[in-house]
């Protein structure tokens, strides 16, 4: 046997499952695909997001604010370990409006939801006036927000290194650019097999692969459908400090670049960049942050969000091949201390171990 547990998928979440592992004494391979395989985790927008999450299933909000008060500790953890600061802020988090509709439709879920978690959902309605005392960039035309508290963001791919590096550290081996192409179970091992020859053995396997869970899912008796949503995001030039706490709208990196966030498109596996999705990104960014309008803009890409139908992560066992488990999820940076810190205990099957059942694949009729 080469390990404990094989993860497959070196993305923040099979990172961050086999970083904890490791804490809990397992051994571990993590074998991470090729470049040719999409990679949510080298592309998204960094934030630690708690609001506006589980509007229609509580336990899933109280998940990412069990995760959001984790980070903090997590991330000086790896700092310790591995001298890389993430860029950790959070001091909350804004969902600007421009309509004083919208502003109230919003804040009408998240009084219900705050209901529904026993009155634990740390969230406060800003007029417009309130609003530009906390972040006086903000233009006119925005009429209010919700600030959520436990909100931030981070530098996703100091995350993504620092927990690569540590994961080494701990004892961890990482087969970097192999494509795993079949799984099969028998004499209480799996064995993994890679499209380019080796096999490795394991008494556990974990797939974590993102978008990769359509192909190989269905091997390991899995049936959660993952689509891909496409998010394009641009980067200005470096300025001085303008945005004082990350909106969905945009956040100013520990750099100083601005990052304008994102599109929803439903495009197939096409990672690409549009004219049109990129000047919407920039409109609304000027209708929101209007000193925006005179930044240069740097760079653009465009990556894929792993989607199921809807928008929870999915933690499930396999009913036909019992050790193994599908990790997926939408929000890999905001989960990323909950995986790291809690999901170990989950797949050891300890007492004290999260219920996580609601995230279950019996939820799909499928
Ligand atoms: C535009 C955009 C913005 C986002 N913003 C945020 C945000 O602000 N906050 C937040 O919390 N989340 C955000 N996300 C989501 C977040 O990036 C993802 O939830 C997270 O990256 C998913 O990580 P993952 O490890 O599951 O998937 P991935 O990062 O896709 O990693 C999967 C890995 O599996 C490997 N793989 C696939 N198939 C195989 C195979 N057959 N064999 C071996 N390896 C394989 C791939 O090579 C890849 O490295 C955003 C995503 C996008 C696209």
């Amino acid at each position: 046997m080469d390990a404990d547990f094989a993860i497959v998928g070196g993305g923040v979440v099979g990172l961050s499952v086999a970083w904890g592992l490791l804490k809990h004494g397992q051994s571990v391979i993590v074998i991470d695909g090729t470049e040719r395989t999409p990679r949510a985790s080298r592309g998204n927008f960094g934030l630690i997001w708690v609001q506006g999450k589980g509007t229609r299933q509580p336990r899933y909000a109280a998940w990412s604010q069990q995760s959001a008060a984790l980070w903090s500790d997590f991330a000086v953890e790896l700092e310790d370990s591995t001298g890389r600061n993430v860029a950790l802020e959070q001091r909350g988090g804004l969902d600007l409006h421009f309509s004083e509709d919208s502003l109230a439709e919003w804040a009408a879920k998240y009084e219900a939801l705050k209901a529904a978690l026993g009155g634990d959902y740390p969230y406060e309605i800003l007029d417009a006036r309130a609003l530009r005392l906390e972040e006086p960039a903000i233009g006119p035309r925005v009429v209010g927000a919700l600030l959520h508290h436990q909100d931030g963001h981070a530098n996703p791919l100091r995350l993504l290194r620092a927990l690569s590096e540590d994961v080494q550290r701990l004892g961890g081996r990482i087969e970097a650019g192999r494509e795993v192409s079949r799984v099969t179970q028998g004499d209480g091992l799996f064995c993994i097999t890679c499209a380019d020859g080796p096999e490795i053995r394991a008494e556990k396997v974990v797939l974590a692969v993102g978008l990769g869970a359509a192909m190989l899912g269905p091997q390991l008796g899995f049936k959660t459908p993952v689509n891909p949503e496409r998010g394009q995001i641009l980067i200005t030039e470096k300025l001085p400090p303008l945005i004082r706490r990350p909106s969905l709208i945009a956040r100013q990196v520990n750099e100083g670049g601005v990052q304008i966030s994102a599109t929803n498109e439903r495009v197939g596996m096409d990672d690409g960049v549009t004219g049109k999705g990129l000047a919407q990104l920039a409109a609304e960014a000027v209708a929101a942050y209007p000193a925006l309008a005179r930044a240069k803009l740097l760079r653009s890409w465009g990556a894929l969000r792993v989607m199921t139908p809807d928008g929870l992560p999915v933690y499930q066992e396999s009913g036909v091949m019992p050790g193994a488990f599908l990790i997926t999820c939408h929000s890999g940076i905001t989960l990323a201390a909950a995986h790291a810190r809690l999901v170990g205990d989950w797949l050891l099957g300890r007492p004290d171990a999260p219920d996580l059942e609601v995230f279950g694949e019996a939820r799909f009729a499928i």
